[in-house]
């Protein structure tokens, strides 16, 4: 039997058109969120990232502040930019656009945004209320993900989760939610010893590596659900996640596909920080 496709375009609109709701009330009480997006130098992705991100803030009713640096801005230019826009009280979000040119460390200008417009939730004291189980800005993927594990109704609680990749802004983050929901977490990374037999484990399997097709059906247990996070370019141009999805759908109970699983939601879940940091604003 073939899987369910998780839907990531629609669960998204679902959400969205929860949050013009909620925006069209804060206006009335005077308030229009807002998010700024920081761009630094020429990297064509994040161009394309940032322009969605934009389209997506209309869409919704979220005021756009966009600011496009040249690739030779400093470090000390960068933070003053943020600190401006830690001040701005029509800003309630900010995003500096990753990665940054290597003349600039990006910990360094992550940790100057205020934590209450930390709409990444990368700023330490963020990171640090996630791992808590009390954080009122959560990281926009895993938060995503969770969602559409939510939204779907399928249950955690005492189930098997395997997270294949441990970054800070994907698989840690993702495995304290996991967790917070009461799942049973394993995390793998590169170095784990036969990463096969560990996944075969999971009731719910989630992949956020970079790595096309790393994950086909053997790695998966009938039934599993699985999360494919990875966004990958093929030679042809396509893009592709970490998981075989063709072979995989045949064994799972549920799949996200890519392009339109993960994805989208992420986006989303950056406008839902801008609105929760909005509201907390008042
Ligand atoms: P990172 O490169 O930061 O982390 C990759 C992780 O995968 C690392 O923990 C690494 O292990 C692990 N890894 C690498 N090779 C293997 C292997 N052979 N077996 C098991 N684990 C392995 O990536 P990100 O977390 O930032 O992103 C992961 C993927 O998700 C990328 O394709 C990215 O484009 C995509 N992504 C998608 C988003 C979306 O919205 N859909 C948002 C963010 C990311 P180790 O730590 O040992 O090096």
């Amino acid at each position: 039997m073939s899987a369910v496709i998780l839907n990531g375009r629609e669960i998204s609109s679902e959400i969205r058109a929860e949050l013009k709701a909620k925006i069209e009330s804060l206006k009335k009480e005077g308030i229009q969120p807002g998010l700024a997006v920081i761009l630094v130098g020429n990297n064509p992705a994040s161009h394309v990232y940032v322009r969605n991100k934009k389209k997506a803030c209309e869409e919704t009713g979220i005021r756009s502040f966009e600011y496009v640096l040249p690739e030779e801005t400093t470090e000390e230019e960068l933070i003053s930019l943020v600190e401006t826009l830690n001040e701005d009280k029509s800003v309630h979000g900010i995003l500096v656009q990753l990665p940054l040119p290597d003349h600039i460390n990006k910990d360094n200008v992550i940790m100057k945004i205020s934590p209450d417009k930390d709409v990444d939730a990368f700023h330490p004291f963020n990171a640090g209320n996630t791992m808590l189980g009390r954080a009122r800005l959560l990281p926009c993927t895993p938060a995503g993900i969770m969602e559409i594990l939510n939204r779907t109704g399928i249950s955690l609680e005492g189930k098997e989760c395997v997270v294949v990749g441990r970054s800070d802004i994907v698989g840690k983050p993702a495995a304290m939610l996991l967790l917070h929901s009461n799942a049973t977490v394993t995390v793998c990374h590169s170095k784990t010893r036969d990463l096969k037999e560990v996944c075969r484990r999971a009731d719910v399997l989630i992949v956020a590596v970079g790595k096309p097709n790393l994950i086909n059906a053997d790695y998966v247990k009938d039934g599993a659900v699985v999360i494919d996070v990875g966004v990958n370019r093929l030679e042809n141009g396509k893009l592709c996640g970490d998981v075989d999805f063709e072979s995989v759908l045949e064994k799972a109970s549920y799949i996200t596909p890519v392009p339109g699983g993960v994805g989208p939601m992420t986006i989303t879940m950056l406008l839902k920080n801008t609105v929760i940091s909005a509201e907390l604003s008042k």
